[in-house]
């Protein structure tokens, strides 16, 4: 992509506006699109699984079905998308989280190419989907690295396997990366540290990607710092369920993205994550965000970057130039109606500042009590001296 620095710098300021709005409140509504038709992810709330539906006008794709249970939802909602055949199905690996309802969507929907890796598990599980393959007639396709397939304009190209045998089922995991235009998303499945390494070793040039779909749930058998500083997306999301009891996301990871400067989208928090392209810019919310240089980047100076709401953290970020005083500024939760208010304290241009509760350590302390609701939905709510609503953080 000869083009790809300009993007990156499009995709840059979409990301500022984006990071106004939250990963939230995503609604339907027609992006515009000069270069055909619009793209759209739908990273589908299963769980603790994964499904991620793709469509772009008449041509489709999933990449993986959730658990068994989840097998008739994923139907359901492509079916919802008014789409019934399928140009491409990826079963990522043989995990039941990851084809559990595969063998549903194979038996309901058209598919053209079925693929997945040379892995087998010996679990029902495994065996529906051989049923289910058989019963269609459909042959599976096994992944090579550097294969590339067509999506009505847009190309995802095969990055791993790399290896012809892996002691972790998750390193099978098929990951590709999909570009539209300027754009660009990687799949990682369940693909381990080792895969990454492997990747980077094969195709480092190639991992760049806005959007990433963290690996293994945000595992830390998975998103090495050598791999993410590769990717280096603007947006994460992470495919995991509240109270999984493999504690996913783990928390380094949580911190790893953070630190970056990563927007997090997550599907515990948020259900589906709906993300549209038009080959230029990428959309999360009701308003379309143009990508030019002349864009009116009409955003407020201080943002909530993140509300970790286990570990009682709440980062905010300067995003201007100068610096803020907070004295006096007022975060809220929302659920419980709790307030913190600023003492004195200078925000440097370009910084964050953490406010933390339960005792946790940070730079500001809202004193020993939890403060965010881990069950239910606890927005967070920043306000200036004067009463004016800041920013919200939704969940
Ligand atoms: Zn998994």
């Amino acid at each position: 992509m000869k083009n790809f620095k300009k993007a990156s710098m499009f995709v840059f300021i979409m990301i500022m506006i984006f990071s106004l709005m939250g990963c939230e409140d995503i609604i339907d509504t027609n992006l515009d699109s000069n270069t055909g038709d619009i793209l759209e992810i739908h990273f589908i709330d299963v769980g603790q699984a994964d499904s991620i539906f793709i469509k772009k006008g008449q041509e489709a794709m999933l990449i993986d079905a959730g658990n068994n249970k989840d097998g008739k939802t994923v139907v359901e909602y492509i079916k919802n998308q008014n789409v019934s055949k399928l140009n491409y199905v990826i079963g990522t690996h043989p995990h039941a989280d990851h084809i559990g309802g595969l063998d549903d969507v194979i038996d309901n929907l058209d598919i053209d190419k079925l693929i997945m890796p040379n892995a087998i598990s010996n679990t029902k599980t495994f065996e529906d989907v051989l049923d289910s393959i058989d019963k269609k007639g459909l042959k599976i396709t096994k992944p090579k690295v550097g294969d590339r397939y067509t999506l009505n304009g847009a190309e995802f190209i095969v990055l791993a396997p790399n290896g012809e045998s892996y002691e972790s089922l998750n390193d099978y995991s098929v990951v590709v990366k999909l570009i539209d235009g300027e754009t660009s998303f990687l799949f990682t499945g369940d693909a381990e540290a080792l895969s990454e390494k492997e990747m980077l070793k094969s195709n480092r040039n190639l991992l760049k990607s806005d959007v990433l779909k963290v690996g293994h749930h945000g595992s830390v058998t998975s998103t090495s710092q050598e791999f993410l500083d590769a990717v280096d997306p603007y947006i994460a999301v992470i495919s995991s369920e509240t109270g999984n009891s493999y504690g996913h996301p783990h928390k380094e990871i949580i911190e790893r993205l953070t630190e970056k400067n990563i927007d997090i989208c997550r599907t515990d928090l948020q259900g589906t994550i709906i993300i549209k392209s038009n080959g230029k810019s990428l959309e999360f919310n009701h308003k379309e965000i143009v990508l030019n240089n002349n864009s009116p980047v009409n955003k407020p100076d201080v943002v909530i970057s993140n509300v970790d709401k286990i570990e009682e953290i709440v980062t905010i970020k300067n995003n201007s130039k100068d610096e803020i005083n907070l004295e006096g500024w007022k975060l809220l939760s929302v659920t419980g109606n709790q307030e913190y208010i600023f003492p004195k304290y200078v925000l440097k241009g370009g910084e964050v500042v953490t406010v933390t509760s339960g005792n946790k350590e940070g730079d500001l302390d809202w004193g020993s009590t939890n403060i965010w609701n881990n069950t239910k939905s606890d927005p967070a709510v920043l306000y200036d001296e004067a009463g004016k609503e800041i920013f919200r953080f939704n969940d």
